[in-house]
C-alpha cells in the first residue's frame, strides 16, 4: 500500500531554523570528534554525562535556566534550573560516596515513580562514578529481583510504596547493602532505611564529581524483554556524544524549546532523551508524573506550551482510538516537532498526527543496545510514512542477507550496522559471549528485518523471530498489522504465524477495537474482507480474534511471542515486563 509523502519545505521557510540543514551535507560532512568538541570533557579521554548535562552550563547564561519542570499526578508542579539540579545531585552524590561507601562500577538501582528525586539521583549516583540502574515502578516483585540479582546491585532508591510490594525478594539479594527511601508529602516508614530527605538535609552541596574514563560503564538497561528474558545492555560515559547528537539533529532541540519526553526512566528512551539527550543540550524539559490519558495529555501538550514532543506508537494509537474530537479542543499552536520510536510506527498514525496537528510524527529506530537514535525522519526531509526514514549521519546502517552480504536497495533482509558510534553497547552484563554473537563480519546484526529503498530511506518489516512463513512467502507482520488499523473499527493488530501442515504457517491476526464499536461475527467478516482487498493473498489473515487489547511490555511494544505462546499453549516464557491492564 503506498501513502503520499509527505513533503516538507526548505529550511529557509521554516519558522525555526532547524540544526540539520540539509542530509546529505550533514552526512557528508558529519564527524563525531567534531561533534563531541561541544561537549565539556575533562581531558582528552575523560567525560562524565552527568557532567555533561548539568554542570557545564553552570558557567553560561543557562545557569538559571529552568532544566525540569515536574508535574505530579495530583497537579503539584516543582521547577529545578540547572543549578539546582547540580547542587541536588551533588548532594545526593556525596550521601552515596560518604555516608554507604560507594565506589566507581558500584550499581545504583532506582525503583521509583517518575518523580524529580529519580532525576537527581540518576545524576548524583553518575556524578560519584556509579553505574545506574532504572527500572520500572510497575514492575512486580519478581523482575525486580531478577534484574537486581543479575547486576548485583549495592544499593536501591525506592519509596515505602515501591518497597512494600518487593520487600519479599530482599532476603534473596545479598548484595543489596542499602535502600534508600525516598518520601512524598504525608509518606512516612517505619524501618530503619536509609531516608532520602534527611541524608540530603545532612550533605554537602559540593562534590568533586569524578573524572570518569569515557570507557567506564555508566548506565545499565535492561531490554524491553519482547523477545524473550531481558538483557542488562551496559553503555559508557562516551555515550553521551551519541545523546547529544541525536537530541540536536534528530530532536532538533533548540535554545527555546520546551520539550516533552513521554517515554518512563525505566525503558533507555526516558533515559537518553528524558534526561541526557536534551540536558547536554541545555532544553527545558517538562515531565508528567501520571500515566497515559488522552484527555490529560492533550491539557498538558496546550498548558506546558510543548514545542517538541516524543512519544510513541502505542500512545499514538490510544490518542487515535480516543477519536479526533477531543484534540479539537485544545491548541496545540506552540508544537512544531514531533518524534516516534518504540515500535513500527503506522502509516495510518502519521496520517492521522498531520491531520490532528497539522504535522506528522518523525518516526525514528534504535534500541537499548544502540544507546541513542540510529535511523531517523528529520524535520528538512519529506516523510514518507512507514518508513523509520534515513541512517543519522556518522552511522553507516545496512541490510545484509545471512551471509553478511549487503543487499541492494529494495531487498528485504537483516538491519545492520557498522559498529563504533560512540554510544553502542559495550557489554550485556556478565554476558559476554552473547554480546559478542551480535557482531559478525564488521556488522553488529540488530535481530530485526527491513529492507531499504533507492532513497536510502529504511522501512522496518518485523523482528527476525516474528517473520511469518506462509507456503513459502515471508510475511512480516507490521504490514498486516498496518492494515488491519486503517479499518475504521480496529485500534491496535498483533499478528503471528500458526503451525500449519500445509502451509508451514497460516497468518493468524488478534485485534482490539475503538471505543464505540462491538464484536460481531459481521465484524469479523468485514474486517477480513477489508484485509484481503489490500494484502496478497498470502499475508491475508486465515484467522481474527477478537480481544480487549493487547499484551504489550511497559515500553508499550506489542508482545507477539506472548500471542503466539498462549495460542499454541505453550509456556510464556519471562513475562517480568507485561505491562497488566
Ligand atoms: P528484547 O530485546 O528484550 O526482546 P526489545 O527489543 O523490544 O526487547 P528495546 O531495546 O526497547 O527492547 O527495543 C528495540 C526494538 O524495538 C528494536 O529492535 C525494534 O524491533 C523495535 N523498534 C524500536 N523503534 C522502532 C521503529 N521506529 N520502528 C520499528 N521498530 C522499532
Ligand atoms: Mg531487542
Amino acid at each position: 500500500m503506498d501513502y503520499p509523502r509527505i513533503i516538507k519545505k526548505p529550511w529557509d521557510q521554516h519558522l525555526v531554523r532547524p540544526n540539520l540543514e540539509d542530509y546529505r551535507t550533514a552526512r557528508a560532512e558529519f564527524s563525531w570528534d567534531r561533534l563531541s568538541r561541544e561537549l565539556d570533557w575533562f581531558d582528552d579521554e575523560h567525560i562524565n554525562i552527568a557532567h555533561v548535562a548539568i554542570d557545564a552550563h553552570l558557567n553560561t547564561d543557562r545557569r538559571d535556566k529552568k532544566a525540569l519542570i515536574w508535574e505530579g499526578k495530583k497537579g503539584v508542579i516543582e521547577e529545578y534550573t540547572f543549578a539546582d539540579l547540580a547542587r541536588l545531585s551533588n548532594r545526593f552524590a556525596n550521601v552515596l560516596v560518604n555516608r554507604l561507601g560507594v565506589q566507581k562500577g558500584d550499581r545504583v538501582f532506582f525503583f521509583l515513580e517518575r518523580i524529580p528525586e529519580i532525576f537527581v539521583g540518576i545524576l548524583g549516583t553518575l556524578k560519584a562514578g556509579g553505574i545506574i540502574g532504572p527500572l520500572f515502578s510497575a514492575f512486580g516483585p519478581d523482575a525486580v529481583k531478577d534484574r537486581l540479582a543479575d547486576s548485583r546491585a549495592k544499593v536501591l532508591v525506592t519509596s515505602p510504596a515501591l518497597k512494600k510490594k518487593v520487600i519479599e525478594v530482599f532476603p534473596e539479594l545479598p548484595h543489596l547493602q542499602n535502600i534508600i527511601l525516598v518520601h512524598r508529602p504525608g509518606e512516612t516508614s517505619d524501618t530503619g532505611d536509609i531516608s532520602y530527605e534527611a541524608e540530603m538535609a545532612g550533605a554537602s552541596e559540593s562534590f568533586e564529581i569524578v573524572k570518569t574514563h569515557k570507557e567506564d560503564y555508566a548506565i545499565m538497561h535492561y531490554t524491553s524483554g519482547t523477545t524473550g528474558k531481558p538483557k542488562g545492555a551496559v553503555h559508557a560515559h562516551a555515550a553521551v556524544q551519541g545523546h547529544y547528537a541525536t537530541a540536536k539533529y534528530v530532536l532538533d532541540l533548540q535554545a527555546d524549546d520546551i520539550y516533552w519526553c513521554t517515554a518512563d526512566p525505566g525503558w533507555v528512551t526516558g533515559t537518553s532523551y528524558g534526561m541526557f539527550g536534551p540536558w547536554s543540550n541545555g532544553v527545558t524539559q517538562v515531565v508528567y508524573e501520571g500515566g497515559f490519558s488522552a484527555r490529560r495529555w492533550y491539557s498538558f501538550l496546550e498548558e506546558k506550551k510543548v514545542t517538541v514532543w516524543y512519544t510513541a506508537p502505542t500512545a499514538i494509537r490510544m490518542l487515535m482510538k480516543s477519536g479526533d474530537e477531543l484534540p479539537r479542543q485544545y491548541s496545540f499552536d506552540a508544537l512544531r516537532y514531533m518524534c516516534s520510536v518504540g515500535e513500527p510506527l503506522n502509516p495510518e498514525a502519521v496520517i492521522w498526527g498531520n491531520k490532528i496537528f497539522d504535522k506528522p510524527f518523525h518516526d525514528n529506530w534504535w534500541q537499548t543496545e544502540t544507546g541513542s537514535i540510529m535511523i531517523a525522519n528529520y524535520p528538512v526531509q519529506d516523510v514518507k510514512p512507514g518508513s523509520m526514514g534515513r541512517p543519522f549521519p556518522g552511522i553507516e546502517a545496512g541490510i545484509i542477507d545471512d551471509d553478511f552480504k549487503e543487499l541492494p536497495p529494495g531487498s528485504e533482509g537483516n538491519l545492520a550496522l557498522k559498529p563504533g558510534w560512540p554510544s553502542m553497547f559495550r557489554t550485556y552484563w556478565e554476558k559476554e559471549e552473547l554480546y559478542r554473537s551480535r557482531f559478525k563480519n564488521g556488522w553488529y546484526i540488530s535481530g530485526d528485518k527491513a529492507k531499504k529503498d533507492e532513497e536510502g530511506y529504511f522501512w522496518f518489516v518485523g523482528r527476525v523471530d516474528d517473520v511469518i512463513n506462509t507456503a513459502g512467502h515471508l510475511v512480516g507482520p507490521f504490514e498486516v498489522e498496518s492494515v488491519l488499523i486503517e479499518h475504521p473499527a480496529v485500534a491496535e493488530a498483533g499478528v503471528i504465524g500458526k503451525p500449519d501442515p500445509i502451509a508451514m504457517e497460516v497468518i493468524k491476526a488478534f485485534v482490539s477495537l475503538k471505543e464505540g464499536y462491538e464484536y460481531s461475527e459481521e465484524l469479523r467478516h468485514d474486517i477480513q474482507k477489508f484485509a484481503r482487498g489490500r494484502l496478497s493473498s498470502a499475508a491475508s489473515p486465515r484467522e481474527l480474534e477478537f480481544l480487549p487489547s493487547l499484551p504489550k511490555t511497559r515500553s508499550g511494544k506489542i508482545m507477539r511471542r506472548l500471542l503466539k505462546a498462549r495460542e499454541l499453549g505453550l509456556p510464556l516464557g519471562d513475562t517480568s515486563t507485561l505491562e497488566e491492564d
